[in-house]
């Protein structure tokens, strides 16, 4: 029995004005129904234009996939009740989709994974109701708010790689600068669908609608892996349904059977021409691609020699591995930067922006390399100046964190150090060679931490060696 998954993906577009009207695609901290006009919501006589924007950054993701792009593609009505979508339709391109084909590669575990996209169309948002307890809302600001859709093959095999083949695609779309893609504002959402195939068949699928973040998307499709292989192995069928997830409870909700399936009646769109992508305006977007993180991955690797596993961790986020570029120029050093940056920055990174600006780290990584302070001073210091929003260099002259690299200063505490640990001196002299480290902290401890460890490291050797 072979688990079977297929994606279908939304994205909201970083466009500044909605999909077939002007109004402001902002909502996210607009107050309700102030960014709505006849067009979006859908009065009689108003007619829907093109943003050509939205195209062009749907275009980006196209080429980034290696998708084939129709120089003619349309859109049609999907028509369906709903009191968050007032038109009474929503403008999607169903027959004729923007891209066909293409792929995104991503690695599990170190192991690379190949998926096919089906096909990749630009639609328009719906609006949001919200539910009180006094009844429900509607708020149509995200009516018409440009979002594309990418339909993946059923060439995912776990929801494990469900999961990561998401964050992929979300790095992707975040270097592309085409949406921030954050789940938790429903910028990017995935509907899922899953089989269990016996014998290489493809078996009935359901699908999970509406999964708002990778840790929903891989437990969902966790419980209905489960539970669809339970009822295969007891010779039951698997009835093709839909349903929603409570992430809460951690349970499907079933929402409709085959049996209730909608008739969206599609038709084409009326009020719009179709799309012509000419040549030209392809090659032009093509030419204005940002760095695509894959690219981008093999260059650190290439050009400041990290490992794959580091550079890879680097390029998850654009704004990280922009981040480590400037803190490279800002040291002189790759290996330093890398090793600062994932080591320690990216413990303090929660927000948007860096903990610690590029030129203040750099300037301590230099302050090491040049024996100023110690390795244990500086990041010491680094969380203290992250903490508190200080420069660390002014920390460092404020506490007279100066390298201790004194030779005889140094012996001295070492002694001092091996006289106070006979036990680690004796665990040494026994073969275990890791006490050194040990001997060497209870130094740095006497020292404050300002004391250089490899000389500490060398003295001890010596000391220990000699008698
Ligand atoms: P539907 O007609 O129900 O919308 P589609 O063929 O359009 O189904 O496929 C929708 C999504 O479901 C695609 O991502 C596709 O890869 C996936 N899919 C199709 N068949 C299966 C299957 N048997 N098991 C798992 N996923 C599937
Ligand atoms: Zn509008
Ligand atoms: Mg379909």
């Amino acid at each position: 029995m072979r688990t079977v998954i297929g994606l279908e993906i939304h994205v909201q577009l970083a466009t500044e004005t909605k999909l077939f009207c002007s109004c402001s695609a902002n909502y996210f901290a607009a107050p309700p129904n102030t960014l709505t006009c006849p067009v979006c919501l859908g009065m009689p006589g108003a007619l829907p234009v093109l943003n050509r924007r939205a195209v062009e950054l749907a275009l980006r993701v196209a080429l980034a996939l290696g998708a084939e792009v129709q120089e003619i593609s349309r859109f049609d009505r999907k028509n369906y009740f709903y009191p968050d979508l007032p038109k009474g339709y929503q403008i999607t391109q169903r027959d004729f989709p923007l891209a066909v084909g293409g792929t995104l590669a991503f690695r599990v575990d170190g192991e690379e994974h190949t998926v096919r996209i089906r096909e990749m169309h630009i639609e328009e948002d719906a609006g949001k109701l919200i539910h009180t307890e006094d009844g429900a809302l509607v708020d149509m600001n995200r009516c018409g708010v440009p979002l594309i859709e990418i339909v993946t093959e059923p060439d995912i095999h776990s929801p494990r790689e469900a999961k990561e083949f998401l964050r992929a695609l979300r790095t992707l779309l975040r270097h592309l600068r085409v949406s921030n893609a954050d789940m938790e504002k429903g910028e990017l959402r995935c509907d899922a669908n899953i089989s269990v195939s016996r014998d290489g068949e493809l078996g009935t699928k359901t699908e999970i609608k509406n999964l708002n973040s990778f840790r929903a998307v891989e437990r969902a499709l966790g419980a209905e892996d489960e539970r669809q292989r339970e009822l295969l192995a007891r010779g039951a069928v698997v009835e093709q349904v839909t349903f929603g997830w409570d992430e809460r409870a951690g349970r499907l909700i079933l929402q409709r059977t085959k049996e209730e399936a909608h008739d969206y009646r599609y038709f084409p769109e009326p009020d719009l021409v179709p799309l012509v992508v000419t040549r030209e305006w392809l090659e032009r977007v093509r030419a204005k691609m940002p760095e695509l993180p894959w690219v981008r991955e093999e260059r650190f690797v290439r050009e400041y020699g990290l490992s794959p596993k580091d550079a890879g961790v680097l390029i998850e986020e654009p704004m990280r591995a922009d981040y480590f570029e400037e803190v490279v120029r800002a040291c002189g050093s790759a290996q330093e930067a890398a090793g600062w940056v994932l080591s320690e920055i990216l413990r303090y990174w929660k927000g948007d922006s860096p903990p610690l600006s590029a030129e203040a780290l750099g300037e301590l990584i230099r302050a090491v390399q040049s024996g100023k302070i110690s390795r244990t001073n500086a990041k010491e210091t680094l969380e203290e100046a992250i903490s508190s929003g200080r420069n660390p260099m002014e920390l460092v002259s404020e506490k007279g964190l100066s390298l201790l690299a004194d030779e005889a200063e140094l012996r001295r505490v070492a002694e001092e150090v091996v006289a106070e640990n006979p036990k680690a001196v004796e665990d040494f002299r026994a073969g275990k060679k890791q006490a050194i480290g040990f001997l060497v902290g209870q130094a740095m401890r006497k020292t404050g931490g300002r004391a250089d460890a490899k000389k500490l490291s060398r003295i001890f050797l010596e000391i220990l060696g000699s008698n």
